[in-house]
């Protein structure tokens, strides 16, 4: 592209990396990998429109660019490296890229993920972010969804519900409740890898996912790599307070089919229950018990009675009609 492009880059994405690395500035990057480990690598595209709508904070936008990646870093236990940042943009807008690279480069230096490298180029239209990351993970500890085992708890990190609530209202696909969209957006519009979680739990923890399309669609997806079936108490999962005032409907489908909450779901054998349980003292992070992996296959959801009810319908799928 023309010479702007590289004051463009220059100006809002390159940063100083470690002695050990390439960044920003020749034809490809370089880091070393520790001998032992294996690289875990993964990237996610995000659109405007469809994923991001329009005026969201550009200093949000690019924390939530990288931290979905990260995530992903999180769920199978990995140590991040660095990344690297597609960019295509309808026009230089200064301002909107200030924000967006200080959001970024903000959660890059607070996860020790620094950006080094990328593409950047002219749309005709829309906004497109692709973001790659690159870990570290020993491959006897790697957290896979093909992992679990019949008999293994089945755990949740944190409290659900609250980014489905502030989509649906931003979206307005259920009323507008100001004081509820303040308390929960933040959710919806920043939310934080739990790297942290994911590396202490690496070696005792079997399966893991990070929840981006809802509790029951991606738990499906442990379920349907380790060949298992899960029995979950719907009455255990922990709710955001703010949704405490609507309606059961709007909760329950938030609460177990509410994409875009990036905590983790993971399968863990019972006699790993009192690490969990100072993990999560130690980490200030709720870790909660919903349930089990059983032989028999498929979901069983119970209520606080034990009894068998019928889930809401669907996570989020893009692909889905209607
Ligand atoms: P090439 O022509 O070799 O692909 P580019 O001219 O596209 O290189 O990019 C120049 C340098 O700037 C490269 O090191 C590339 O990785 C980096 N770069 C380009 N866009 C971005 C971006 N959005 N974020 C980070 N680095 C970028
Ligand atoms: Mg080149």
């Amino acid at each position: 592209m023309a010479a702007s492009e590289f004051d463009l880059i220059s100006r809002y994405f390159k940063r100083p990396v470690a002695s050990d690395m390439l960044g920003v500035g020749d034809d490809c990057a370089l880091f070393t990998v520790t001998p032992g480990n294996q690289v875990a690598t993964s990237m996610d595209l995000l659109l405007e429109h469809q994923h991001f709508f329009s005026d969201v904070d550009p200093v949000r936008l690019g924390h939530k660019s990288l931290a979905v990646n990260l995530s992903d870093l999180a769920a199978m236990g990995a140590k991040p490296i660095a990344c690297l940042l597609g960019l295509a943009l309808p026009r230089v807008d200064d301002p909107w890229l200030q924000g967006f690279s200080d959001g970024f480069h903000a959660l890059a230096k607070q996860s020790l993920c620094p950006l080094i490298g990328g593409d950047t180029t002219r749309s005709s239209r829309d906004i497109a972010i692709s973001v790659t990351v690159f870990g570290a993970v020993n491959p006897d500890v790697a957290l896979k969804r093909s992992a679990g085992e019949p008999g293994d708890d089945v755990w949740v990190s944190g409290v659900f519900g609250a980014p489905d609530v502030a989509y649906r209202m931003l979206a307005g696909l259920i009323p507008m409740q100001e004081e509820i969209l303040r308390q929960t957006r933040a959710a919806l519009e920043m939310p934080l890898p739990r790297l942290e979680l994911g590396r202490a739990i690496a070696g005792h923890a079997r399966a893991a996912i990070d929840i981006s399309d809802g509790l029951l669609q991606d738990l499906g997806h442990i379920l349907e790599e380790s060949g298992v079936g899960t029995r979950i108490d719907e009455s255990l999962v922990p709710v955001h307070q703010a949704l405490s005032g609507l309606s059961e409907d709007i909760r329950r489908h938030a609460v177990l089919c509410g994409g875009d909450l990036y905590e983790l779901c993971f399968t863990a054998p019972p006699s790993e229950r009192e690490k969990m349980v100072s993990i999560s003292h130690r980490l200030g992070l709720p870790l909660t018990r919903i349930g089990e992996l059983t032989s028999i296959p498929g979901l069983q959801l119970m209520n606080a009675q034990g009894h068998a009810v019928i889930p809401p319908g669907g996570g989020f799928d893009h692909f889905r009609d209607a």
